[in-house]
């Protein structure tokens, strides 16, 4: 078998919480427990989110956490991460988005705004809001046209309208949707970035990464992701969506709600590696009956076939007791 790798790919949007600072863990935890490589990638294509000071606040995390990354291009000497807007810079995302044009696998799109406004499909007896492949029809010489022109254009996926997309994740096990149901999603966009699903997937293929570890919130969109592996006809990797972090009162953790981010954290006092050790916890349980692990020890025991599909109640009062044995 292969070589184990595995990335964090954080969005530059804001503070490291808990749940950003989980999913870090075990992607490290699953490549290093197996001996394999962990990969920071910043996914930062996407202008209107970004936030200053938020790719700072993501490697002092790591760094002070201990989660180290292993590879990346030579930055003042060292390693740096992989960060998507020099890779857009470099071409990377347009070049892969024509691939899938010349294999019929995608297209230019024309579209206004105006008439994406109003777009929708009939699908069964219900209509949904999926772009109806108007642009698919345009002839070469009129696409030519068109971007000799300089209208601005995006690149869409071409997918079928008939059978099933499906995929199989390590923890919610198989799933499947209707194709019909599966927009042409964008690829890259009006502004020549890529959309984040698309520099995700052809990321995550050129850099080999063999399990994708993420959040819960990812579910729903990886479908689409298996399509464009399909797509591309490149081998798909292993999916391990963590199960969703809720508070005590069981509402979803919030990136907004400052007091679960891992600075914030610190700033009440609590051990760096009292909260690593706690987040390991959210929602994996390890074989032997035990609660205190320092990473060294997560590394080893860590097995992600032991993590849970319910949710995580993070309890700061818990999380105070595990201090407490620090
Ligand atoms: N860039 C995404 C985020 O920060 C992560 C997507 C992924 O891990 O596949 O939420
Ligand atoms: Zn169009």
């Amino acid at each position: 078998m292969s070589k184990i790798r595995t990335r964090f790919a954080p969005s530059p949007t804001g503070r490291m919480h808990v749940g950003n600072l989980r999913t870090a863990l075990y992607a490290y935890l699953v490549a290093k427990h197996a001996g394999g490589d962990f990969i920071l990638r910043i996914e930062d294509t996407d202008q209107e989110r970004y936030v200053d000071g938020a790719v700072d606040i993501i490697y002092r995390t790591l760094a002070k956490t201990g989660l180290i990354h292993d590879e990346g291009p030579d930055k003042d000497g060292g390693v740096g991460p992989y960060v998507q807007s020099e890779r857009q810079a470099q071409g990377i995302y347009l070049k892969y988005a024509k691939k899938l044009i010349d294999r019929g696998e995608a297209y230019y799109c024309f579209c206004t705004p105006e008439r994406l406004a109003n777009l929708k499909v009939k699908v069964g007896d219900k209509e949904i809001a999926i772009y109806d492949k108007h642009c698919l029809r345009l002839t070469p010489e009129e696409i030519q046209a068109k971007l000799d022109a300089g209208i601005p254009y995006v690149i869409r996926q071409n997918n079928p309208r008939e059978g099933q997309t499906s995929f199989d994740d390590e923890i919610y096990g198989h799933i499947s949707v209707d194709n019909a149901e599966l927009d042409d999603m964008i690829l890259i966009k009006s502004d020549g970035y890529p959309t984040y699903n698309f520099a995700n997937v052809v990321d995550d293929h050129l850099m080999g990464i063999t399990h994708v570890v993420r959040g819960n919130e990812y579910l729903s969109s990886a479908p689409k992701y298996n399509r464009l592996y399909e797509a591309f006809g490149w081998e798909v990797p292993t999916y391990i969506h963590c199960p969703l972090i809720t508070n005590t009162d069981h509402q979803k953790l919030s990136k907004r709600s400052g007091h679960s981010s891992y600075e914030d954290l610190i700033a009440q006092g609590f051990l760096s590696d009292a909260i690593v050790n706690y987040v390991a916890l959210l929602g994996w349980s390890p074989e032997e009956n035990r609660e205190i692990f320092s990473l060294k020890e997560l590394v080893l025991a860590f097995d992600y076939h032991r993590l849970s599909k319910s949710p995580a109640v993070f309890d700061i009062e818990k999380l105070k007791w595990m201090n407490g044995e620090y």
